[in-house]
């Protein structure tokens, strides 16, 4: 080897500073041009799985040799913009998917860059301290306690999750992390509505308690948790012998946006020694935001929150964050000290807070979008989103082939109803044809690239469902659904009735 070859290295992943730059313009080229045009594109393509493979050569085998960096990423992009489901476009209203914050993207590209591990302090001095702060701001946007613990995670689900173990290792009577859930022959029992999100099966499962610790509430007509019938469960159950160690209240339930008697079951859970866990996923951050239902503010009582920055704080995909009014419930919940592992004592290693080891920096994104809009400017855009959504609610109540049905934060759900059978909702065989009428609609709809909604099913009844997590639709995109959806409603109505 010459001299020089010992000094320099051209490992296949190498890409020189001029390239790097060149690449990377290129790069920043096109998805400036993406975001700049998405609005006169399709929501979506609609292509079929089989599609995308063949696009792909999925059947090829993984390449021998390395290609050039540039070509990759101008093939990646055009597949990408292509054949990608834009929830950045104005007009997608569908799940709860947000629309990701531009800073947010420079964000990941940025923490990427330094690729900080963030499960240790000496490993991520700076990202660390940042995300810290973060978990702080998130708390103060949503009235909760800014002492409080947290972290961040992927998501909602997890967010939930590490709320779950943390209560269960501070609820349990015994040492339940070393003797496990069957170590006592009293048994965990988890408290929520009917209407709370699939999390809830999985963390039970997942903790080993097992779904059947689950005690479903009934719901009210509003689908809020009936809290009488939630005390009386509580009260049976411990008379049997159980421990009621969880209640779980929905702030912002998945399927309408329900929002739970928050402060009813602080209450409850006070008089029974529960932990009080609410669900924020969507709806914590509209807290603060004027007009939002006021029992949100007892999201301020609970032992913890689950909040998805992913949703209504615009962050790109992944960021949840999990809220613990005493930050040494997570380090109970999760901390082990290996001998090998020494390090700064007084410092925060996120590694002891929660399930991961090596952590990605997704705290940066947050933080970043959250200095550049400010808490009012943040409180404005979820505000605009409920506004939005109560606009669709009316305009759809005005319209004579629509219904609306429900309206709550930024859902609102209403279905197609051909003007003729109006006089006949209710009865079964109408009911049964509009169910299947909607769902066709729904496909159509997706189909057109003209919006994207998703479906809710309330009592039976198939609706359509306007989900706003979006800074970027307008009043002009919520006035035109009503029509667009008539329009194809009747199509749809039109070919059933003459074949
Ligand atoms: C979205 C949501 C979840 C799950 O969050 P993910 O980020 O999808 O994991 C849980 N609960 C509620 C109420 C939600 O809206």
């Amino acid at each position: 080897m010459s001299e020089d070859a010992t000094r320099s290295r051209q490992a296949p992943l190498v890409i020189a500073p001029e390239e790097f730059r060149r690449v990377g313009h290129e790069l920043v080229d096109r998805i400036t041009e993406h975001l700049a045009t998405l609005p006169d594109r399709p929501v979506t393509r609609g292509a079929a799985p089989s599609d995308i493979r063949a696009l792909l050569g999925a059947d090829r085998p993984l390449p021998e040799t390395g290609t050039d960096p540039g070509a990759l990423l101008r093939e990646a992009a055009d597949l990408l913009f292509s054949y990608s489901l834009f929830n950045g476009h104005p007009r997608f209203g569908g799940y709860i998917t947000s629309s990701p914050a531009p800073i947010g993207v420079f964000g990941d590209f940025l923490a990427s860059a330094v690729n900080a591990n963030v499960g240790l302090w000496s490993l991520s001095p700076v990202a660390t301290e940042i995300e810290a702060q973060t978990v702080r701001w998130i708390a103060e946007l949503i009235g909760y306690p800014a002492d409080c613990g947290g972290l961040l995670v992927s998501g909602g689900n997890m967010a939930n999750f590490v709320c779950f173990l943390a209560a269960r290792t501070a609820k349990a009577a015994w040492n339940v992390r070393e003797a496990g859930v069957s170590g006592s022959a009293v048994r965990l029992l988890v408290y929520a509505s009917t209407e709370a999100h699939t999390w809830i099966q999985k963390a039970a499962d997942m903790s080993g308690l097992g779904t059947g610790a689950i005690r479903w509430i009934p719901v009210d007509r509003r689908r809020r948790i009936d809290p009488g019938a939630l005390l009386e469960q509580i009260r049976a159950d411990r008379s049997a012998g159980a421990l009621p160690f969880l209640v779980v209240g929905t702030a912002g339930s998945v399927s309408t946006g329900a929002v739970d008697p928050l402060p009813a079951l602080a209450a409850i859970c006070r008089e029974t020694g529960a932990w009080f866990h609410v669900d924020g996923a969507y709806g914590a951050f509209a807290a603060r935001v004027p007009g939002a239902p006021a029992d949100l503010a007892g999201l301020s009582e609970a032992d913890s929150v689950a909040v998805d920055p992913h949703k209504w704080l615009y962050a790109p995909l992944e960021a949840g964050c999990a809220l613990v009014r005493r930050p040494e419930d997570l380090r109970n919940a999760f901390s082990y000290h290996p001998p090998y592992y020494h390090f700064v004592q007084d410092a925060i290693n996120y590694y002891d807070l929660g399930p991961q080891n090596s952590r990605g920096f997704r705290a940066l994104k947050v933080w970043l979008a959250l200095q550049q809009a400010g808490r009012d400017g943040y409180l404005k855009m979820i505000a605009e989103n409920m506004r939005l959504a109560r606009l669709l609610f009316t305009l759809a109540g005005q319209h004579p082939d629509l219904q609306a049905v429900t309206r709550d934060l930024s859902i609102t759900t209403f279905r197609y109803v051909p003007r003729e059978l109006r006089q006949k909702v209710g009865s079964r065989e109408v009911e049964a044809y509009l169910n299947s009428l909607n769902r066709e609609l729904l496909t159509a709809l997706e189909k057109s690239g003209e919006a994207f909604l998703s479906n809710a099913v309330v009592d039976g009844t198939y609706l359509l469902r306007l989900c706003l997590v979006n800074f970027h639709t307008t009043q002009a995109d919520t006035e035109a659904l009503p029509e667009l959806v008539a329009r194809l409603g009747r199509q749809i109505h039109g070919r059933h009735t003459t074949a």
